[in-house]
């Protein structure tokens, strides 16, 4: 049967007298069916040795348009669509986004799975299942609200298991049940998702907003990704998830390796876990001990498990590593504090530095520590991270262990994002050079022979332009807000957090307004988006989205400025945001703080995509750079060497109080948030609150760099101008983003760490 066939007789099982006739809804649920059977019919990856990636998030985004691409019948079921007068894309837009992550390092997540399955490599996923996700954002009074993401349907790519594990808590045992997704290759075979779901979990238990009662594990495991945990019952709460994942992963690896026949003491042969950030560190004890309990000595278990784990490092900011007292570990997993004892001990033995015990002299426990020691690789995530991770961070630890210590530079999947949210690029750059660049990104270079051919350089503008309109008219539709599409589109999606400087480009917008009051116009006017989550327990980030939607409604209301200046902060940020905007970008802000964004992958997406990034010399805006050449990238503020020294003890010691009141063009920026207009429209204490933070604290330097960054965004603009170069700096991002493929990433996963055969 053709797909268009198999289509049709979905349909009409589902009430439907033919494709043209049927709902939305009910050719929705026909596709889901039809292409969760092919799924099902697809050779599953196998192998000798398999990789389990294990992950507090995979932010897998929908899953209707990219396993159809991947399983090769996308065209099909388009054309088939628009022949009965449907659209997938309106289509798609029925399908919920699973709410299983909250940022970069959980999309990168799915973008690995995609391209392990994509390269035929044996590697399975393994999570928790939220019921709830981070939450939904919604904005009110300029604020975020939040409310519960309810996500989970009847009918959905889940598939409950019949396998479940019991896991031991002092308050009693708790059952996983585990939920699979299947995830398909690009033209290859599918790998799985493995989700465990609490199965006593009680939806009932959020009442107000997203509270609820934290100390009731027994209901509350899987509601939520990241509880508020700024209070004790909060902190407890991600222990006893954290180990029910890694209880549950721990128990599921075992048993597929005594399934296949292995020996529980040849785990390591036939087994890798990359344990993804700090969160699924327990898996380590947690191993240990059910090697144990089935009569390996404490020796060889630790042994066992050390050439099994391997640790991905994302982040250098010290409140992101995670510390737990001891204390919580007796009350949440007593079970595992003498194996956690025990590993400290060994390493105290030998090392004497205080900055090597897992265990610190205040009772903390570090889990990075315990990564690194009992784990046998330590990656980086683009290569200035790893050089910092070398060479300062955690010098102690490379002096020992030189050998485990690399670099893995982020990367991002082509399916995902260019071919599925940018169709229109995707297809030219296949008339150019052919498909050869969806196997092989660095194709992608042939692109650069185009440079100076007119014609393909006013259709890659004609494309973007297209693209623009797009979002214009999505947005139209969707939040009633009116873009110009002739305007510049400059773009700045990604978490809120102080580190990504959001709030630098606030003051951007400060500027820029005042400028145009004064009677200063730009050339072309210019449109600000920006996207982003704060965590509910974060207060200044709270406070710099109050600040954003403060400037879009002042901005929206001054006939002056309105023209010129639009700012928009869309809603609920997340993945089908992100296919969005990105396309229809021109400028992609990449502002962080140099040393502080470990990677970044907002940037590759955006450099894919054709967009020109404005950034500092950070995480992988540095490669991006090196890549493109300077002509192509516009980089300002300073180096990373340079802010590290600054945040060294000493007369250097950065202070905003050189700026501020110091700087007249500063200061008036500055005073500007606490000014009688902005007052007036927002909340003072919100306001104020930022106003001392920014002019007192400043810990992430915006007011360092902020002239700097005015001058080079201002010079950016200016360049837009020039339709034709612009064009080629254009071409030139995508001609070099194949480096940026998470299909180069995997491969040196594999080459270096993981050490699988490539199976189909
Ligand atoms: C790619 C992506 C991110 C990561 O963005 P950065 O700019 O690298 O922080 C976060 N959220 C979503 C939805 C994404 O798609």
């Amino acid at each position: 049967m053709t797909v268009r066939e198999e289509l049709e007789q979905k349909v009409r099982e589902r009430g439907a007298e033919s494709l043209s006739a049927a709902e939305n809804g009910t050719i929705y649920h026909s596709l889901l069916a039809l292409t969760k059977e092919r799924l099902e019919n697809s050779l599953r990856i196998q192998g000798d040795r398999k990789l389990y990636y294990i992950s507090a998030e995979f932010l897998v985004g929908k899953l209707l348009s990219n396993n159809l691409i991947n399983l090769g019948i996308y065209e099909e079921v388009k054309e088939a669509l628009l022949e009965a007068g449907k659209s997938l894309a309106q289509i798609e837009e029925l399908e919920p986004e699973p709410s299983l992550g909250n940022g970069g390092l959980g999309r990168l997540a799915a973008c690995y799975l995609d391209s392990a399955a994509t390269l035929g490599l044996p590697a399975d996923g393994v999570g928790l299942l939220y019921h709830f996700g981070l939450f939904r954002q919604s904005f009110s009074q300029y604020k975020q609200q939040e409310a519960p993401d309810r996500w989970l349907t009847d009918q959905s790519w889940l598939r409950r298991t019949d396998i479940s594990f019991a896991v031991p808590f002092p308050s009693g045992e708790l059952r996983g049940v585990l939920y699979d997704l299947d995830v398909s290759g690009y033209e290859n075979g599918v790998n799985r998702l493995h989700l465990f779901d609490l199965e006593t979990v009680d939806e009932g238990l959020v009442k107000q907003g997203i509270d609820f009662d934290k100390k009731d594990i027994a209901h509350n495991l899987t509601l939520f990704l990241y509880p508020d945990d700024s209070d004790r019952a909060g902190r407890l709460l991600r222990v006893y998830q954290q180990y029910f994942m890694v209880s549950c992963g721990a128990q599921l690896i075992l048993k597929e390796l005594a399934g296949k026949g292995y020996a529980l003491r040849d785990l390591h042969k036939h087994a890798v876990i990359q344990i993804n950030d700090t969160h699924p560190s327990m898996v380590i004890p947690e191993l240990i001990r059910l090697l144990q309990k089935d009569g390996i000595s404490m020796d060889e278990a630790i042994s066992i498990v050390s050439q099994t784990c391997a640790y991905t490092n994302h982040t250098i900011l010290a409140e992101a590593l995670e510390k737990w007292p001891l204390e919580y570990l007796e009350e949440a997993v007593p079970q595992l504090v003498p194996i956690i004892r025990e590993l400290n001990r060994r390493i105290t033995e030998k090392y004497s530095d205080p900055e090597l015990a897992i265990i610190d002299e205040n009772g903390l426990v570090h889990m990075a520590r315990m990564d690194i020691h009992y784990g046998f690789s330590v990656n980086g995530v683009a290569a200035l991270h790893t050089d910092i991770l070398k060479n300062a961070e955690l010098k102690e630890f490379a002096a020992i262990y030189p050998e485990k210590f690399n670099n893995k530079t982020n990367g991002v999947t082509f399916r995902r994002w260019l071919m599925h949210c940018d169709p229109e690029l995707s297809e030219w750059i296949t008339e150019l050079i052919g498909s050869g660049w969806k196997k092989d990104a660095n194709e992608l270079q042939k692109l650069l022979a185009y440079g100076e051919d007119e014609a393909v350089l006013s259709r890659l503008l004609a494309i973007k332009q297209q693209k623009k309109e797009q979002l214009k008219v999505y947005l139209q539709e969707n939040s009633g807000i009116e873009i110009n599409s002739e305007s510049i589109f400059d773009i700045q999606i990604k978490r809120l957090h102080e580190y990504k400087r959001q709030q630098m480009n606030a003051l951007y917008l400060i500027w820029k307004y005042k400028r145009i009051k004064a009677g200063h116009r730009p050339r072309r006017p210019v449109t600000l988006l920006f996207g982003a989550k704060a965590a509910p327990a974060y207060i200044i980030a709270k406070d710099i989205i109050h600040l954003i939607l403060c400037l879009q409604e002042l901005i929206e209301k001054d006939p002056e400025v309105s023209p010129w200046l639009k700012v928009v902060m869309v809603e609920n940020y997340n993945i089908t945001w992100a296919e969005r905007l990105i396309p229809a970008c021109d400028i992609s802000e990449q502002i962080s703080l140099a040393s502080k964004e470990a990677s970044g992958t907002g940037n590759m997406k955006f450099m894919l995509n054709g967009a020109v990034t404005l950034g500092t010399m950070d995480g992988a805006n540095v490669e991006i750079s090196e890549l493109v050449g300077n002509e192509n990238i516009a980089i300002f503020g300073r180096s990373s060497d340079e802010v590290i020294h600054l945040y060294e003890e000493g007369p250097d010691r950065y202070t905003p109080a050189a700026f501020y009141p110091q700087d007249p063009e500063i200061t008036e920026l500055l005073d500007f948030l606490i000014s009688p207009e902005l007052m007036r429209l927002g909340d003072p204490e919100n306001l104020g609150r930022l106003y001392r933070d920014m002019s007192r604290k400043d810990w992430f330097m915006a007011l360092l760099d902020i002239k700097d960054y005015i001058r080079v965004k201002e010079q950016l603009l200016e360049d837009y101008e020039d339709r034709k170069a612009w064009a080629q700096k254009m071409l030139a991002n995508i001609a070099k983003a194949g480096f940026f493929s998470s299909d180069r990433s995997v491969a040196e996963y594999n080459r270096d760490i993981w050490h699988l055969d490539v199976s189909c």
